[in-house]
């Protein structure tokens, strides 16, 4: 007997779903989606201000281990890419590489895309433990919001999180783990843009990637609104300046999640459509852009948007 679904119609052949003893159905997979992530826990050692998801203290992790161990091995095996998120995946522990290894031998062609807040990695034994699974399609997105330690620590209200974020950063280099950056822009930090640009030019070197990412108005944003919301045009000097650094110096530089109406037009090179297709939305305003292919939208999640978008004729 089935009650309560409104619909199924989101549901395709292939997708992979979990039916929960409660009888929720949670969707694990989409097959014709190019977003799909396994999810580790709600739990995180950080607790950053604009968390889109915020942590949760519960004891979560063998019940999203138990799932993604059986999840694994359904998943089609031309999978292009897998993310893998939380909560902070890290504390899984152990359990972490026992995952990644069965990802590597189910999922051999799949490119990982794993956030992290990258702090357990300044423990060397952990970076050193990951070298073993051996898979040079994982790469580890990690956040850093400033090149000053009480600022970043501020931002994920975390004491010694930019230490250990720092020194995690430099392990997992110094084990050839393929490493991207990740910006998330607000009002907290983006006046230290440039100094930040700086900062990765001088010190990360090895990092594969730098995304700056517009904020998602969701989860404990809106709570800390005061503290983080502006609009993005009001950063955009700083976040040229950043940008344009770090691609002088030939690193390889992406700007995530904000809209082309909003940005200069010598960042638009360096948007991408980066928005999960489930999230991604238009607003009215998108109707008569001449953008619209290029552009990657909003957050179909954000319960806010910029009062400044409007169509490029
Ligand atoms: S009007 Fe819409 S489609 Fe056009 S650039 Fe702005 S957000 Fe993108």
């Amino acid at each position: 007997m089935i009650v309560g679904i409104a619909t199924l119609e989101y549901l395709e052949e292939g997708d992979i779903i979990y039916i929960d003893t409660n009888g929720s159905i949670h969707t694990l997979f989409r097959k014709n989606s190019h977003h799909n992530a396994l999810f580790i826990t709600d739990r995180c050692n950080s607790n950053c201000l604009m968390c889109s998801q915020p942590p949760k203290n519960v004891d979560d992790l063998t019940h999203f281990f138990n799932i993604n161990t059986s999840l694994i091995p359904l998943i089609p095996k031309d999978t292009i890419e897998l993310g893998i998120t939380g909560g902070e995946p890290t504390l899984l522990g152990q359990r972490f590489i026992t995952l990644l290894d069965q990802i590597k031998d189910e999922l051999p062609n799949t490119d990982i895309h794993i956030l992290t807040n990258g702090r357990s990695f300044a423990w060397k034994h952990i970076p050193q433990a990951l070298s073993s699974i051996n898979n040079e399609r994982i790469v580890y997105g990690i956040p850093i919001y400033s090149d000053y330690y009480k600022q970043h620590d501020y931002i994920v209200q975390a004491k010694d999180a930019f230490n250990q974020t720092v020194l995690g950063l430099h392990n997992m280099a110094k084990f050839n783990h393929r490493l991207e950056l990740r910006i998330v822009l607000h009002k907290e930090s983006f006046k230290r843009l440039p100094q930040l640009a700086k900062y990765i030019y001088m010190n990360f070197p090895f990092v594969e990637h730098i995304a700056f990412m517009g904020l998602e108005y969701t989860g404990y944003t809106i709570a800390n609104k005061d503290l983080l919301w502006m609009e993005p045009t009001e950063y955009s000097d700083e976040l040229e300046d950043a940008v344009l650094y770090l691609n002088a110096m030939g690193m390889n530089v992406s700007i995530y999640n904000l809209q082309l109406c909003l940005l200069k037009p010598s960042l638009w090179q360096f948007a991408q459509r980066s928005i999960s297709d489930w999230k991604q939305n238009y607003l009215k305003e998108c109707e008569s852009c001449t953008k619209t292919e290029r552009c990657g939208g909003v957050f179909a999640t954000s319960k806010k948007h910029s009062q400044l978008i409007q169509a490029i004729k």
